[in-house]
């Protein structure tokens, strides 16, 4: 089981406790809970350990995040925007992820550039040596 990166967030996957805004929470769900670690009973009352216990799931959801794929970056901007919006980040953390999203994609345009080289020299060793003409 287990949703792959970049899946859209399923809701049975997501906490059913409500946000202070009354709007659903959209945390995932603690292993073997209804509810996230942020909303689940052993944090009730204890604020410190709520915010640890946050903080430990979005290091949990930022250790799914994959950048490999051109897809992948377009799927976090995405998000990133999405969560701008919402207020959920601040300008400065969608700064941030703007930025590692245009380094990603450099790599992911530099790896493919390598492997075009590689594969035209590759072609080219197929067709044995060229005769070479001089005048
Ligand atoms: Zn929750």
């Amino acid at each position: 089981m287990g949703a792959t990166p970049g899946d859209e967030r399923n809701g049975a996957l997501l906490c059913t406790a409500m946000g202070k805004t009354g709007k659903p929470c959209r945390a995932f769900r603690a292993a073997g809970s209804t509810l996230c670690r942020f909303h689940s009973p052993e944090s009730d009352g204890d604020r410190e350990k709520a915010r640890e216990a946050a903080r430990e799931a979005h290091v949990e959801e930022a250790g799914r995040l994959r950048l490999d794929t051109a897809a992948d970056v377009r799927q976090l901007i995405e998000e990133t925007a999405q969560k701008l919006r919402a207020g959920q980040i601040h300008a400065g953390a969608a700064v941030a992820l703007d930025r590692l999203a245009r380094t990603a994609l450099s790599a992911i345009e530099a790896r493919q550039l390598e492997e075009a080289t590689a594969e035209l020299a590759a072609r080219r060793a197929q067709q044995g040596p060229t005769v070479r003409r001089r005048k």
